[in-house]
């Protein structure tokens, strides 16, 4: 039975739990967002961008109170907290703005398939189940939530077990925008629980962020029921630099992303792979930035890596880490947990990995890197494609040349060159092979959650 739980990570107090719902209740909720769907779907998108905007204002007028609740369920730095409410602020203005142009009618060639008027209407699928995890508590739910409540579909959702205050705030933020009654309503359900859920006709699609297994569980009960979905699951971003790259700024951009989020963010970069031109210069600038990294209270302002999300997080970051090192290889920075209370882990450099190790082919969700050396571009492709995830990607070159081969050849939804993998509003998000598939964001997010139906008049 699944515990829901605020429960401290920087004090492991328990702060407060909460009863899961019956299935009864989840019922009622289903039937709400059916019956909600009804009418919300035939209400004008001009509406619904003024309740998203009104959204917006919310996020940015409490981002203080909003940041200093998520940072004592799941850890992040305060700073990184409010940062996050502000960024939802600003994917939730992008979409009040633009959804009207995403959703217009797209015009076909109409002469060509005999008719007099043909076009491509666009939408929306119904309820939508969105399952999400602790990691960007407030972001991930956006992501889904301002395209597809724009673009007419109602939002249940079933957060992680470890953050039902945030859960619970969304609800709250979406009804007191001005959202009708039953458009966005949180579920309070362990995933034993989702699987009903997801059976349940009256729910039409599903959108999964989190770890593989529960991706690939919830797309084969969606399989099972013909229902699209969205996936984005996990990753292991490479970070490769090259002998033109700026190797400073490139340092301090891979400690940067490494500890965001402390450690636990799908798009961190997590094998850095240096050309051997550059790697000595690389790795002591590299480590040099993680040892002054501050670890410490999430709360203090000047603390750049807090606790881990959860014990279990931090047994399993330790135990990858102990697994390297039990086949040889070496800890450059970090590798201890602290003494006293709180799942704290430093940040941390490991070099000699080789692929018997698991954090070889694993995506470690804690601030640990692993470091390669390599000899020329295709050396560099190679090693960074050699894992089942892609979701993201970094290149540091200077030169035209390599940009262009990067960015044809890294196996991933993203690639950014001389800069620092992120998402935003304005551009797609997604990842191929095992890290998911479908986009979020942009215009593609919108689409992801609606049918492109097609229209012949004669
Ligand atoms: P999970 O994937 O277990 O949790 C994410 C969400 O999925 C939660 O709401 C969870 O609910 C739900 N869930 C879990 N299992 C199932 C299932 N079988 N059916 C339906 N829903 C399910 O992530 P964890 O928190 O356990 O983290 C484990 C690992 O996942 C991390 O170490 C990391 O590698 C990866 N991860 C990746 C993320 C990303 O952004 N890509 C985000 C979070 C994790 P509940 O909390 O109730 O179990």
């Amino acid at each position: 039975m699944t515990t829901i739980a605020t429960t401290n990570p920087a004090t492991e107090r328990v702060e407060q739990t909460f009863d899961a719902l019956s299935e009864d209740a989840v019922d009622r909720y289903v039937g709400r967002a059916a019956e909600a769907f009804a009418s919300y779907r035939l209400t004008p998108v001009g509406g619904r961008a003024a309740w998203m905007s009104a959204a917006a204002d919310i996020l940015d007028e409490e981002a203080d109170r909003i940041g200093a609740m998520v940072t004592a369920e799941m850890g992040k730095t305060f700073t990184a907290a409010r940062a996050e409410a502000r960024k939802c602020a600003h994917a939730c203005r992008y979409y009040a703005e633009h959804a009207e142009g995403f959703l217009a009618d797209r015009p076909a060639d109409a002469e060509a398939v005999g008719a007099s008027g043909a076009y491509v209407r666009y939408q929306p699928l119904g309820p939508v189940l969105a399952v999400m995890p602790w990691n960007f508590p407030l972001w991930q739910v956006i992501r889904f939530a301002a395209p597809g409540l724009m673009a007419g579909n109602v939002g249940l959702l079933k957060h992680a077990s470890n953050v039902p205050r945030t859960a619970l705030f969304l609800e709250d933020l979406f009804r007191r925008a001005g959202f009708p009654e039953g458009v966005f309503q949180t579920l309070l359900i362990g995933s034993r629980q989702v699987e009903r859920v997801l059976r349940d006709p009256r729910v039409r699609a599903a959108t999964l962020t989190g770890s593989e297994p529960a991706g690939r569980s919830v797309a084969a009960i969606a399989g099972d029921e013909v229902k699209p979905t969205v996936l984005e699951l996990g990753g292991s971003d490479p970070f490769v630099v090259m002998p033109s790259a700026d190797v400073a700024a490139a340092a301090e951009a891979a400690a940067t992303s490494r500890c965001l989020n402390n450690g636990q963010s799908c798009i961190s970069a997590k094998r850095f792979i240096a050309d051997i031109g550059v790697a000595d210069e690389f790795e002591r600038r590299f480590v040099e930035a993680m040892r002054d990294r501050t670890v410490g209270d999430p709360m203090d302002e000047g603390t750049d890596v807090g606790p881990l999300a959860s014990e279990q997080g931090r047994a399993d970051v330790e135990a990858l880490v102990a697994d390297a090192v039990g086949k040889g290889a070496t800890v450059l920075c970090g590798g201890e947990r602290p003494a006293g209370p709180g799942w704290f882990y430093p940040p941390t450099v490991i070099s000699g990995v080789t692929p018997e190790m698991r954090m070889f082919h694993e995506e470690v969700f804690g601030p640990v890197a692993s470091l390669f050396r390599v000899r020329g571009v295709s050396e560099a492709v190679e090693l960074a494609n050699a894992t089942g995830f892609g979701l993201g990607s970094n290149a540091w070159t200077r030169e035209p040349d390599e940009q262009e081969r990067f960015v044809r050849e890294l196996d991933a939804g993203q690639v950014f060159i001389n800069g620092m993998t992120t998402s935003y509003p304005e551009l797609p998000f997604g990842g191929v092979k095992r890290s998911g598939y479908g986009r979020e964001l942009s215009q593609e997010g919108v689409h992801a959650f609606c049918d492109a139906k097609s229209v012949w008049i004669k």
